[in-house]
Order: C-alpha cells, then structure tokens, then sequence
C-alpha cells in the first residue's frame, strides 16, 4: 500500500496533482490515500520533493529463490473440433526462440477431448513436450474448466512463461488463469523477448491508444503470462522426425464440473473469404465517403477473390460490419496484397496490417501516413482509382 510519512509531507498537493487515479486528496496540509483508487503505480513517489511517500508491497516482493523454481516455456495450445489454431503453430515457433534463450523447455498444452493425434503436430512444430489433457469435459469451451485446469497445472510444474492466443477463447479464459495464479498478464503483445540479466520476459504492446509501443515486465510474480493475437508472429515449418515427449495427464474431477452448460455451438456464416486468412484484403477507409461508394470496393474485391475490409471510422459509420475492421481493436491480418482505400494509416490501424506482404495506398492526399508504410501509392480519387483498376482488370482477363 502507499504510506505517507506525516513528519515529511508540506502538503504542497504535487502527488495530488500527477495522480491519474484521484487516489491522493492534500486534506489539512497533509495528503491522504484513497487505497481502493491507488493503483501502485508509483508516479507521486517519483514526484514527492520530500520523499514523504513509499509504497509498502507486503509480501509482493517475492524471494528471489522463489522465482528461480518456476521454470520452462508453456503455450497453451488453442483447438476446436479437433483442429488447431493457426496461433498455436505462431506461438511454438516465437516460444521456440525464448524457450532456447533461456536453456529451459518448450511445452505445449493441449485441452480437448479425443485430440490425442494433434500432439504430434505439436511436436513437430517445435515443442520438446506436450501435455495432453483429454476428457469429454473439454469437448465445448467453457471458461472454469478451462481455466481451472490450466491453474492447476501451472501450480504443479511451475513454468516461467505461459503464452496463449488473444482469440476470443483465449481472452475469455486467460486473464482468469492470472487471477487464481496471482500474477499479471500482458494481453495482445507484439513483440517478446528474454531479458538476459534476469530472464525477465519482455513483453511489448501498443500503450495510450496506440501512440506508443509499451515494454512490460513482470518482476515479482510467476509465471509470466502474455496473449498474442494471431497472424503476429510466422509460424516455422515443421520438422519431420519430432522427437516430443507426449505426456497423458490426470486432473482430480472436480476441476471437470462447471456452472455453466455449453447447450449448442454454430458458427457464423461470413460471406467471401475470412480476413485473417485471406491472401487479398480490400480496406475500405472514411475515403470511400459514404455507404453507396462501397460498391466500388465490392466490385473489385470480387473480382480478385479478396476479403473486404474496413477502417473504424468506415465501421463506425456503419459502412462495413464490426467484423470488417482492422486494427487494434479489430483484426490483425497478414494477407500478400492489402489495399487501403481512402484510408489515412492511423497508428490505430497499422497496427493491424504491419504483417502484410504488399501494402497498395489509394489515398487523394499525397500526405497520407498509409503512404509512408505502402510499398505502392496511387494519389488519387478512390471514385476514380477504382473504377480504372476494375477496367483494366477486366480487360486483362478478357472480361467485358
Ligand atoms: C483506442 C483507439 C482504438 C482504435 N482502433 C482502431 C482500429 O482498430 N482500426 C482502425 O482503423 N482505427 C482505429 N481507431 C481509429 C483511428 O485512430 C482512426 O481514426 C481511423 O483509423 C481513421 O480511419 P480512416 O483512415 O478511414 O479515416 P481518416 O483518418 O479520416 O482518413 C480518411 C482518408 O481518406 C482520404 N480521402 C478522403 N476522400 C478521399 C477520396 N475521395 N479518395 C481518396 N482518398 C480520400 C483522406 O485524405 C484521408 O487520408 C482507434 C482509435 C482509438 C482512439
């Protein structure tokens, strides 16, 4: 908790004033704390002339020793109906490179039931074991059981790292993994790394709305746990003779019972190709002007087999469902060819296509931010742009 040394504060309302939580209120020359609002973040610490402020972690400082039993690279392996997801093979291959940083083992775990065969294919994408727990219960996806069973299995084999997909399943059932486990958790990570000095896991995230990249670490607790959206990392090839050693596990039954009752699951039909596995993605952006001119974007999409998508001001103008957008709060993609028309490339949305291979910007204003990340830029009116693209392609092909 934040302790204030009543002997040394003046009352000069300096923590008041830097305190974004409104925990400290300066109350007849002396500052107070609101401990339910203060986060520890420990800004007014730093600020305080007087050093009238420390902040007492009680038994959060754990022993250095106790960190060092927590030990090996865990992903947590992500399947539906039997088939895994592509961020688990993204995740071996990044969790590959730390696991050998480290000198530790890289082990995957896999919850499902009669999914005993896809742990070869873990196996032969880079995990040394994999952890199979196979029950009827983990046919459908509820949260506690999940959770709970990833909980206990941590518990008993202490790893240092856990890394899961930031799918919808894994930002269901993660962020309850770190609160029973009582240790943090960095969600939708671009980037991680191994600290050498102290085999801290450097886990790095667009911050503040995406104007500036965040490197977080967590120091006192274990294991450390990130998500990762997918499409963010590559996946490495697989190696033909794996040599993993696959490991049954038992968990005691009452970590199988759940309040909740998985009644049926359907799938939505999405029309044209998904974005997250499209090869092509047409990114309709606030340019296009209003909902009519999207005919434009459809036109061309079709004919280049691509998936449409959109920006969040062209999502927010109801243009294109929510489902189209990318960005930080939409999708990640990483198709071969992303065109972005009458899309500005604001932090917010690159964020989401820095995996593509190709980046075309059509974009009337030669100033355009896209324009600086596009391998092609056409300056130009999308209402005329697209319509020439559509004719030439169409000529091309022999289409009239
Ligand atoms: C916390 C947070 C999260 C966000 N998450 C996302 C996200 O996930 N995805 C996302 O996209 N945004 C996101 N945003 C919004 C983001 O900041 C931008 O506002 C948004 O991306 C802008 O969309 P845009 O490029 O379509 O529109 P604008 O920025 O308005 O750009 C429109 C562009 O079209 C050009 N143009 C106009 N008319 C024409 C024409 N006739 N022909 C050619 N070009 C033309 C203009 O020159 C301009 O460059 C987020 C914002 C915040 C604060």
């Amino acid at each position: 908790m934040l302790e204030v040394n009543v002997d040394r504060c003046i009352g000069c309302g300096e923590c008041e004033e830097v305190c974004s939580f409104g925990a400290i209120a300066v109350n007849h020359d002396i500052a107070v704390v609101d401990q339910d609002s203060c986060t520890m973040c420990g800004t007014c610490v730093d600020t305080c002339p007087e050093d009238a402020l420390t902040l007492e972690r009680g038994d959060d400082t754990r022993k250095a020793s106790d960190l060092d039993a927590w030990r090996g690279v865990w992903v947590v392996a992500e399947q539906r109906n039997g088939e895994l997801a592509t961020v688990t093979y993204e995740l071996l291959g990044k969790a590959r490179g730390l696991a050998d940083d480290l000198g530790e083992p890289l082990t995957a775990i896999l919850m499902g039931h009669e999914i005993g065969e896809r742990a070869t294919d873990l196996a032969s994408h880079g995990a040394d074991r994999v952890l199979v727990v196979d029950y009827p219960a983990f046919a459908t996806f509820t949260d506690e059981v999940f959770g709970n069973t990833l909980a206990y299995l941590a518990r008993q084999e202490r790893p240092e790292i856990i890394l899961a997909g930031a799918t919808s399943m894994g930002r269901s059932f993660i962020p309850r993994v770190a609160t029973v486990l009582e240790t943090g958790l960095t969600a939708d990570c671009t980037e991680l790394s191994i600290r050498k000095e102290d085999r801290a896991l450097l886990q790095t995230r667009p911050a503040f709305g995406g104007n500036l990249m965040a490197t977080i670490v967590c120091p006192n607790h274990r294991p450390q746990m990130a998500t990762v959206r997918p499409h963010v990392f590559k996946a490495q090839p697989a190696t033909t003779s794996p040599t993993a050693e696959i490991i049954n596990v038992n968990i005691p039954e009452e970590l199988l019972k759940s309040k909740v009752k998985v009644i049926e699951s359907v799938q939505e039909q999405a029309e044209g190709p998904g974005l997250t596995d499209a090869e092509i993605i047409i990114t309709a952006g606030r340019g296009m002007e209003n909902k009519k001119n999207i005919a434009l974007v459809e036109e061309l999409a079709e004919l280049m087999g691509a998936a449409i998508g959109a920006s969040r001001a062209a999502t927010d103008a109801g243009w294109l469902p929510e489902r189209a957008q990318i960005g930080q709060t939409g999708v990640t993609v990483s198709p071969k060819l992303y065109i972005g028309c009458g899309v500005s490339g604001a932090i917010q949305h690159i964020v989401g296509i820095q995996g593509a291979e190709i980046i075309v910007a059509i974009n009337k204003d030669p100033d355009a931010p896209l324009f600086n990340l596009a391998t092609y830029g056409i300056v130009g009116d999308v209402k005329v742009i697209l319509p020439l693209l559509v004719k030439r392609i169409k000529r091309e092909r022999g289409i009239a």
